[in-house]
């Protein structure tokens, strides 16, 4: 089996670390995605893996094996790249077999390899074709063609997909996944997207300048977010990080009413997600500033005090700029962070919950 681990790495170029004491674990057949902003490490993580960079510090296993200095090619990895990298003046065949052909496997299981690929990727009309004659879907395609039809155990993917349009990219997101899992692969894959690392990944390794910041299922990442980086990074819009101020009666939204803790606790950001604010009824009030329909939804940016916090509704909302309204959402829906350190506050979560004796509806006791 082909668990991959990689443990304590660190890569510097001159003083700066790109990576930076990285460890994590993919399970053998599974997804993993490794995503952040541009430039905290993904690209670099992904060619130590590879084999491709050397690393400054640490090891990497691949199926328990140490393959920290392995050469590339004996790694067993197959790898695909943002630029689809295709030979312009060879056929779609010839482009995907072309490593076989380089490792002299022959012919007969060659074709029976092609075969097999084309048809699952829905290639088999263009086999005849040059790369110029082929959408950016179809290219990207034949880029993924050539890296299955290895049959490596590993696939790695640096951002496959950031070429192409939005439907397309929705198309292939699913192809990949499926794909992924019909095959067994151990996939390590790489984006800056965080709903397609969502809606991808068994396991998300969220990086921030060179280090780990969470690494976690997608669903535990959106609902216990262990820093407020991690909390604003995964879910569109992000969630709203509103400054709390400690008073004689409680903790309250900097500037507003009514207080949204009915202890005094100092130094503490509190995180709501839009999903989770409801308009109307008992609340804090708030005046609209902007509203975006999106369709489904529709968003609606408020400000509560000096601070301001999104909304996010189904459907249409029948409200305009200026008008006033009171904001609402459950108790169980905040999230707690140190304003200092960013991290996680699970502490005072308890203590919200306990303050409404966990079955109010809405925070505002
Ligand atoms: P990402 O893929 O997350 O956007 P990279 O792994 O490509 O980030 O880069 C991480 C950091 O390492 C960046 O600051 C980048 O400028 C630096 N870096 C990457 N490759 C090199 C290199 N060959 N030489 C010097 N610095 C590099
Ligand atoms: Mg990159």
């Amino acid at each position: 089996m082909s668990q991959i681990t990689v443990r304590n790495v660190s890569k510097l170029w001159g003083a700066t670390a790109a990576v930076d004491n990285v460890s994590f674990d993919a399970d053998a057949g599974s997804f993993l995605v490794l995503l952040g902003p541009s430039g905290c490490g993904k690209s670099t993580t992904l060619r130590l893996i590879a084999g491709l960079d050397q690393v400054s510090s640490g090891r990497i296993l691949i199926g328990g094996e140490d393959v920290t200095d392995l050469a590339p090619a004996k790694r067993r990895i197959a790898m695909v790249f943002q630029s689809y990298a295709l030979f312009p003046h060879l056929t779609v065949a010839e482009n995907i077999l072309f490593g076989l052909r380089v490792r002299k496997t022959p012919t007969a299981e060659r074709a029976r390899r092609l075969d097999h690929v084309a048809s699952l990727l829905g290639l088999r009309a263009l086999l005849a074709r040059k790369p110029s004659q082929l959408s950016g879907g179809q290219q990207q395609r034949v880029a993924l063609g050539r890296a299955i039809i290895a049959e490596t155990p590993v696939c790695l993917m640096d951002e496959p997909l950031s070429n192409l349009d939005a439907q397309l990219r929705a198309e292939m997101r699913r192809e990949i996944r499926m794909l992924q899992q019909k095959l067994g692969i151990t996939m390590v894959y790489v984006t800056h997207d965080q709903s397609e690392a969502m809606s991808m990944g068994d396991k998300i390794i969220l990086m921030r300048e060179g280090k780990v910041e969470q690494a976690a299922a997608p669903d535990i990442l959106y609902a216990r977010p262990e820093t407020v980086f991690a909390a604003r990074f995964i879910g569109t819009p992000p969630m709203n990080i509103l400054t709390l101020e400690a008073a004689a009666g409680g903790t309250f939204i900097t500037g507003s009413e009514p207080r949204v803790l009915r202890n005094s606790v100092a130094s503490l950001l509190l995180g709501v997600r839009p999903e989770d604010v409801t308009i109307g009824g008992d609340g804090i009030p708030a005046r609209v500033t902007n509203i975006e329909f999106m369709g489904a939804d529709t968003m609606i940016a408020c400000a509560v005090g000096s601070q301001s916090i999104t909304a996010s509704v189904p459907g249409k909302a029948a409200l305009k700029p200026g008008e006033a309204l009171h904001l609402a959402w459950r108790s169980d829906n905040m999230h707690f962070f140190d304003a200092a350190s960013g991290r996680r506050r699970d502490d005072v979560a308890a203590d919200a919950m306990r303050d409404t004796n966990n079955t109010v509806q809405n925070a505002f006791a």
